[in-house]
């Protein structure tokens, strides 16, 4: 029995140019869409006129659709031989749940194909005209969240910040803008006051804003900036380059 494909689309951190053109194709052959929150309009409107889009976000204040279920939606859909597409925000394979998703696909017999897109984490960074790692400050770069599964004891702030420091490492927190008073105190343990920082909202999109601070301010810059979700924060000394005054007059507060 074929039980069809499911193709996981990375549609980027938002803005439509920074797409794939694997994406792009994608996204123009499917019949079935189902699209993540973080997904911007333009990006579905590549979609064909006639194709059916599957909200399965919290958008307009509505719960989010659970896993299991959009999951049981694209299974069927996949058997009945329809095209799915299933968009997820930056790359289907950091955080938002895309392994799982892979798996449990899988297990269903359904063939999965899973295409790259920009992580936000990169894209943020890379809109303050600094680089991730840099010969001088990093040595190399983790991603992380701040946000742990229900449950679970969640990352070790304080061995992280042990590691970052000695092997000189950026730390790029996804979800971690409610959280940041206690990642901020955790981080402290390991890795000076005075380590810059950069907390990037809504990255690539108009309604990027960004601040820049040190991991001792980070929690009432965050606060007094206003920013909120999606955001990410970046802790290491390659933030120390950002030209900002000059560069970004949209910075909502300087450190
Ligand atoms: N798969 C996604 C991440 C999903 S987790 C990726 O690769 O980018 C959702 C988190 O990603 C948000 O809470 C936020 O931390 C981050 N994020 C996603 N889009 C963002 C954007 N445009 N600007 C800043 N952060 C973003």
């Amino acid at each position: 029995m074929n039980n069809g494909k499911v193709i996981l689309v990375g549609a980027g951190p938002g803005d439509p140019e920074l797409l794939t053109l694997k994406a792009l194709k994608a996204i123009q052959r499917a019949t079935v869409l189902f699209v993540d929150d973080l997904v911007s309009d333009e990006i579905v409107a590549f979609a064909p006129p006639n194709a059916r889009i599957v909200h399965v976000g919290k958008r307009g204040g509505c719960k989010s659709t659970p896993q299991a279920f959009i999951e049981k939606l694209m299974i069927m859909a996949a058997r009945e031989g329809e095209h799915v597409v299933r968009l997820k925000g930056g790359d289907p394979f950091i955080f938002g749940r895309g392994g799982e998703e892979v798996e449990n696909l899988r297990a269903a017999g359904v063939e999965v194909e899973v295409i790259n897109g920009i992580t936000a984490g990169l894209a943020a960074v890379t809109s303050l005209g600094v680089p991730l790692t840099h010969r001088q400050h990093a040595q190399g770069v983790v991603f992380v969240t701040g946000h742990a599964k229900p449950g679970d004891a969640g990352t070790d702030w304080q061995a992280l910040a042990a590691t970052a420091h000695s092997a000189r490492l950026t730390l790029v927190i996804y979800m971690g803008v409610s959280g940041a008073g206690r990642i901020q105190n955790e981080l402290l343990t390991g890795l000076p006051a005075a380590t810059p920082v950069a907390v990037i909202q809504n990255a690539s999109l108009p309604t990027q804003r960004h601040l820049i601070t040190t991991l001792g301010a980070l929690a009432d810059a965050i606060n007094e900036g206003g920013m909120a979700s999606p955001s990410i924060i970046v802790v290491g000394d390659v933030i120390s380059g950002v030209a900002l005054a000059a560069a970004h007059p949209e910075a909502v507060r300087a450190a």
